[in-house]
């Protein structure tokens, strides 16, 4: 080789060494860094040869948000070094994630945590006292109880940070502060509730993470995409599922939480780029059954805080839009458990840097700086408190069991009632979600009679007798505020809040109500319920949650299997051999056979169509998920319908599509595939709806519209003329088209056209034939015969009005339902009366609770079949907020709707039925759609 040879291959190799050709760019390792260095706690000393949560991961506090394994890695290390930390598990999310939380004091109460939960569960349940002297005993020497709940919404990032910066403070901190809070406190550390929620969206802020960190708040790495990060793995916001229990995240923390009974719970935000720092106390509305000392303990803790921030220089308010209504919130759900609940709210920063109006520069680090200075002002007042605290604890448990100690307190006591009904798993579930929260549950051992109830309904009963099973919740028990806030029918606002409340919408077109304004578990639940304000004596026991065993009746039956349908679970079990592909049939009419009768919605398995069906299945079937199927020998009935005709429909096995993305509306979207794929185990396929135009519907028999948070201009935006066409041809050929809240409000536009339901402001001018249909559908529901009309041709016959009917002033009707829309109902729980020969209400009573939360009121007419409408003005609120113009506006509207097109089906839901996964008397409604639609409501072709 010569030397030119050699200098070219030297060349060569340098050009494809990449380390000469490419130079790496790495994306900014510390987006949230910024100038500001001012340190978490100035003048801090520490115990020597601990680590800080900086120097155990490798990194400065708030300069990129810390992700969900380095919280558990950097707690474990803390929990392996301190004898006094506790590290406690406590579930695991849907993707697997550990969910836990540290909690902190001194050594000398570390070493007597037994013996201090003992005495802090005497104050709690004051009937446990042995005197007076043991309460004051116990207050005089145990420490208070602070509970901090971090980054429950996944895209608010910055008090995990704060979390675990917290509890090195509290552990290794050796200055006065952190030790009288160890010595006076225990101080229980959620440091991230929503795992799942915060993982999705750190990977999004990663993927949109530049070398050059952006302060622009439109740019992706702040905003991210569809569905962001806020809610858990099906995308729940679990800040709202404090008490409905829907979800493992909640299931977990609750009852841990009340093995500890806090006086103080934080639960720690993050809100608009813009904003600056709101925390407690709240403004109105108040809820009526909050704990009376309330207010005092949020300005004296408020106080402080303020305190601390003014230490620094730092802007925040209080009493501005936080409401404290709802108790589905952590710092209001913890009111009604005896805490003081604390809301904090951070301007976010996407763990980078924001540009505020005013040009400064907001960074994430010193977002974790103000979390984490509130928390340590907030524990800091408990410690100071500790005796006043866990006296007005005391105090309000006192109360709350009836006034007195020990044993005494009076057997005599008011109650919610429920008693057994057809669907038993419906009030299991119900009783279930309630011993999640430690309320004390009894079971009637005998048939009782109360003097006078409330019905859930507003109805007022006298001599009310309720069986044996029913279901009792004593109110006098430590969790009294806790339960007269989740179960009460119609919690009502005070008047002088109405007045401003209307003023806010008429005049500034806004509202003063942050959240819904009813939420009843029992109405959504929709069990039958009452309120008594006084038990009789009777015999109970403990409620104990039945086991429900499921069976094969009347093995190898010659005829065929027929279960019931009025449980709940029977729809697991539908859907399991649906989905193997067996010829299942649902009963029209109630049957009795062989002795054991069924109602309506009852389902029968005929063996000559199944010849392949094994009864072992069957039986695996029936253990699994309790149900009973009765093999019978005949298709003759003993009475209704016979089994071998054309009252039984056979059904079709649901291919189920939900559309998402977009502007879709991730609480309606994730409500359905939740129930699709926990609550059914039923395998379904999730698509993008802007992308409907290159998928192929074929596949799928059912397709879910979700309701979308921009309203129906959402669809129309990603639905041309060619998308509505597809999917008009997709109907025609034989789909069922599901569509809830602003996804009806779409199909139901004049303009798409879909559905021949329609909104109610856009048919103003043609309001009168709508009103002479429903005058024809009230009529056809329950016919006069005047025998001597038809058969002798009456001839004394009133003369039929000859007035001319008024004529319509357009623009005043026009005007009048503009300002009904304005006052449309704010979350309000209204009754629906069902049509009970639809095959959409099987296994519904006879109304159900829906939750309205929308401007959008429905008409229908024509071969539309209304299968749920809205009650008349009398009967039509049965909680929350309901202003009379939009009573008289929803009143007698469509609640659900099916209609045929061509070979399919179109099925329209004014809001979403099965609102946050817990109104389940909807919810039987959409199960209904999706799991009978295919069979009942559309045509299909026998094979050739
Ligand atoms: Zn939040």
């Amino acid at each position: 080789m010569n030397k030119i040879s050699a200098l070219l291959s030297l060349m060569l190799l340098l050009l494809l060494s990449p380390s000469f050709n490419a130079q790496t760019q790495r994306t900014h390792t510390a987006p949230g860094l910024g100038d500001y260095d001012v340190p978490f706690y100035p003048d801090g000393t520490y115990l020597k040869g601990i680590q800080s949560p900086g120097e155990f991961l490798g990194l400065e506090i708030g300069s990129r948000p810390v992700t969900h394994e380095e919280v558990i890695r950097y707690l474990s290390y803390l929990a392996e070094t301190f004898p006094n930390a506790g590290l406690y598990e406590y579930g695991e999310t849907f993707e697997g994630r550990k969910l836990l939380y540290m909690t902190v004091t001194s050594e000398e109460n570390a070493n007597d945590l037994t013996a201090i939960r003992e005495r802090i569960a005497k104050i709690v349940d004051p009937r446990l006292l042995e005197s007076e002297n043991e309460a004051k005993r116990i207050i005089d020497d145990t420490p208070a109880v602070a509970w901090m709940a971090y980054s429950i919404h996944g895209d608010e990032l910055s008090s995990t940070d704060a979390a675990i910066q917290l509890a090195y403070q509290l552990l290794a901190g050796t200055d006065e502060t952190s030790r009288r809070i160890r010595d006076n406190t225990i101080v229980c550390i959620d440091p991230l509730q929503n795992p799942d929620g915060r993982t999705r969206w750190i990977a999004q802020l990663n993927a949109w993470n530049s070398a050059i960190p952006s302060t622009d708040i439109q740019s992706l790495h702040h905003r991210g995409v569809w569905p962001s990060g806020r809610g858990n793995h099906y995308l729940f916001d679990l800040n709202r599922d404090w008490f409905a229990l829907v979800h493992p995240e909640t299931r977990g923390k609750v009852p841990e939480m009340l093995e500890w009974h806090p006086q103080l719970v934080v639960d720690s935000h993050e809100m608009g780029p813009t904003a600056t720092y709101l925390f407690s106390p709240p403004r109105e509305p108040f809820n009526p059954f909050m704990i009376r000392h309330i207010h005092k303990w949020w300005d004296i803790v408020a106080r402080d805080q303020g305190a601390a921030l003014d230490r620094y220089g730092w802007s925040y308010y209080t009493r501005e839009w936080n409401e404290e209504l709802y108790p589905g919130y952590g710092s209001s759900w913890s009111i009604y458990i005896g805490a003081v609940g604390m809301l904090y709210e951070q301007a976010g920063t996407d763990g980078s840097q924001i540009k505020r109006p005013d040009g400064t520069v907001m960074t994430f680090r010193e977002s974790v700086h103000h979390q984490f200075v509130s928390s340590m002002a907030n524990i800091a007042t408990v410690a100071s408190n500790r005796k006043t605290l866990l006296e007005d604890f005391y105090r309000e448990k006192k109360r709350a069991v009836g006034g007195t100690i020990g044993k005494k307190s009076s057997p005599k006591t008011d109650a919610f009632l429920f008693p057994p009904g057809p669907n038993k798993s419906r009030l299991s579930r119900f009783a279930e979600t309630l011993q999640y929260q430690k309320i004390e549950l009894l079971e009637a051992k005998s048939e009782f009679e109360v003097q006078r109830a409330q019905s859930s309904t507003g109805v007022e009963k006298r001599g009310l007798k309720l069986p044996k099973g029913t279901l009792i919740v004593p109110l006098n028990q430590p969790l009294r505020h806790l339960i007269e806030t989740i179960l009460t029918f119609d919690i009502r606002l005070q008047t002088g809040f109405l007045e401003k409340e209307r003023k806010e919408i008429l005049k500034h077109n806004d509202t003063k109500l942050y959240e819904v304004t009813a939420w009843s578990l029992p109405l959504a639940y929709n069990l039958e319920a009452y309120y008594a304000e006084k038990l009789p004596r009777l015999k109970t026991e403990r409620f104990v949650l039945p086991q429900r065993i499921g069976s094969v009746k009347g093995k190898s039956p010659g005829y065929g299997y027929v279960f019931d349908g009025a449980d709940d679970r029977s729809y697991r079990a539908l859907s399991k051999l649906l989905d193997r592909g067996y010829k299942v049939w649902c009963a029209k009419k109630p049957f009795e056979v062989e002795d054991t009768q069924f109602p309506k919605g009852s389902y029968l398995i005929r063996l000559e169509a199944n010849p392949n069906l094994k009864e072992e299945y069957l039986e695996e079937i029936a253990a699994d998920e309790g149900v009973v199927f009765h093999g019978v020998n005949t298709a003759l009935a003993a009475s209704g319908a016979d089994l071998g005709g054309d009252e039984f429909t056979l059904l079709e096995k649901p291919r189920i599509a939900v559309l998402g993305g977009g502007g879709i509306s991730t609480a309606s979207f994730g409500a359905v595939w939740h129930l699709l794929d926990v609550g059914l185990s039923l395998r379904s396929s999730t698509l993008d709806a802007s992308s409907i135009s290159r998928i192929d519907l074929g596949k799928y028999n059912v397709l879910v519209l979700p309701s979308a948070w921009g309203g129906p201009e959402v669809y129309k935006r990603m639905f041309g003329d060619d998308e509505i066409s597809k999917l008009k041809d997709w109907l025609k050929d034989g789909g069922t088209l599901i569509a809830l809240g602003a996804g009806t409000a779409f199909l139901a536009d004049t303009s798409v056209a879909i559905s021949s339901v329609r909104q109610k402001r856009q048919v103003l001018k043609d309001i009168s034939s709508y009103e002479s249909a429903l005058e024809a559908e009230k009529e056809a529901e329950a016919p006069r015969v005047d025998s001597l009309d038809v058969w002798e041709a009456r001839e004394d016959k009133p003369e039929e009005s000859k007035d001319e009917k008024p004529t319509i002033d357009f623009e005043a009707l026009k005007l009048s339902d503009e300002k009904a829309r304005k006052l449309f109902p704010r979350g309000s729980i209204l009754s629906a009366e069902i049509d009970p020969e639809h095959w959409l209400a099987y296994g519904c009573r006879s109304t159900v609770p829906a939750l309205v939360y929308s401007s959008y009121a429905y008409l229908a007419k024509g071969a539309t079949q209304v299968a749920g409408r809205f009650a008349g003005p009398g009967h039509l609120r049965l909680s929350g907020l309901l202003w009379p113009e939009a009573r008289d506006r929803w009143s007698q509207t469509v609640y659900a709707a099916r209609e045929s097109l061509g070979k399919g089906q179109v099925i329209l839901f004014a809001t979403q039925p099965n609102y946050r996964g817990y109104f389940h008397g909807g919810e039987r409604m959409l199960l209904n759609a999706l799991l009978l639609g295919p069979g009942f409501g559309t045509r299909r072709s026998i094979e050739w």
